[in-house]
């Protein structure tokens, strides 16, 4: 029996992949979202989302994303709690199996998002939200007046501990080695403020703090000497890594893994925005995004990424 076609499938569950629903649903198209077993992205983690428009008071991160999908399934969204395990874009229509079972599509959107890199310790996994933070702008007015850490040694580091000053009373940037992979221009403009100074050649190897952060523990490179510095606030800039192993083969990623949007204009072009390499397939969110990683932005990409495929589902009619 041949399955039934849908029109879209929209992998994952963020900003990003509940705006591209709600905006398909709204037109029609009935997308199946597939939101994973851990559903609503990034901001399932966070405590207090203050950036994002139309909450003067702000909200909660996991109620946002509950408002989002609530949404999206009043318009008709299906929404199913289950990862995707493969995907075949190789023809069409497309095929997106979840374990055993493989669904049709003529339509994809991509919108998996992407991770924060955690430097892996045991206490930064439970301070998060609690002084533990990847996002100085969502989080940096929490730090009016006190003393916070940034670890990392790229432009995410450099730019953190610029945003964190506007609030911060002190930033120190602790970094592994004692060159920065950051610009030169990021380099200059961190070292010219002066909120902000640097240790060297050194890791973080505790948070230390019960219920909120007080302080960290670094260790020198080195000569392997450890210190204790008191501070109220962490945050963690060391990367991220979006999530397209399954993508891998099917279509174009770039060295660190995001997804390749075709451009508008220029050789190779697509007539559609927020296409991919593979005719069809859309991408919205921090997956092909690695610069402006906002709720906001994604759920923009989201709306942009379904009024495209619904143009594109049209002209194939
Ligand atoms: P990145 O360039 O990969 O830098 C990551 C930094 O974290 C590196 O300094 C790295 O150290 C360090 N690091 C990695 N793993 C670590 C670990 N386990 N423990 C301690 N330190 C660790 O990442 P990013 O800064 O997020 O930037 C990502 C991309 O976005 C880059 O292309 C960047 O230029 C771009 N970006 C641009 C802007 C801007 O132009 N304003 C702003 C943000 C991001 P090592 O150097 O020793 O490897």
């Amino acid at each position: 029996m041949n399955a039934v076609v849908r029109k879209v499938i929209i992998i994952g569950s963020g900003p990003a992949g509940f705006t591209a629903a709600l905006y398909a649903a709204r037109a029609n198209l009935k997308p199946l979202v597939f939101a994973g077993i851990k559903w609503g992205g990034q901001l399932m983690l966070t405590t207090d989302v203050e950036n994002y428009p139309g909450f003067v008071e702000g909200i909660l991160g996991p109620k946002l994303m509950e408002n989002f999908r609530h949404q999206a399934e009043r318009f008709g969204a299906e929404i199913l709690a289950e990862d995707v395990t493969a995907v075949d874009f190789k023809s069409r229509p497309f095929s997106v199996s979840a374990g055993a079972k493989t669904y049709k599509s003529q339509a994809v959107i991509i919108a998996t998002g992407a991770e924060t890199n955690w430097l892996g310790l045991p206490n930064e996994q439970k301070l998060i939200g609690r002084g533990v933070s990847s996002c100085a702008p969502c989080d940096a007015w929490f730090f009016k007046d006190k003393k916070v850490v940034v670890v990392g040694g790229g432009d995410s580091a450099m730019e953190e501990a610029l945003t964190l000053t506007k609030f911060a009373s002190e930033v120190s940037v602790i970094h592994r080695r004692d060159e920065f992979r950051a610009s030169k221009i990021m380099i200059d403009r961190a070292k010219k403020n002066g909120k902000i100074s640097f240790i060297l050649n050194s890791v973080v190897v505790d948070v230390l703090g019960k219920d909120k952060v007080s302080g960290v523990k670094i260790e020198n490179v080195g000569d392997n000497s450890e210190k204790e510095l008191a501070i109220d606030g962490m945050f963690v800039a060391i990367g991220h890594s979006p999530l397209t192993k399954i993508f891998e083969g099917e279509m174009a990623l770039d060295k660190k893994g995001y997804v390749v949007k075709k451009p508008l204009l220029g050789e190779g072009s697509a007539r559609y925005n927020m296409m991919t390499s593979v005719e069809g397939v859309f991408v919205a969110g921090d997956v092909h995004d690695y610069h402006y990683r906002q709720a906001v932005t994604a759920a923009g990409f989201g709306c942009m990424a379904a009024m495209e495929a619904e143009k594109w589902l049209e002209a194939q009619e």
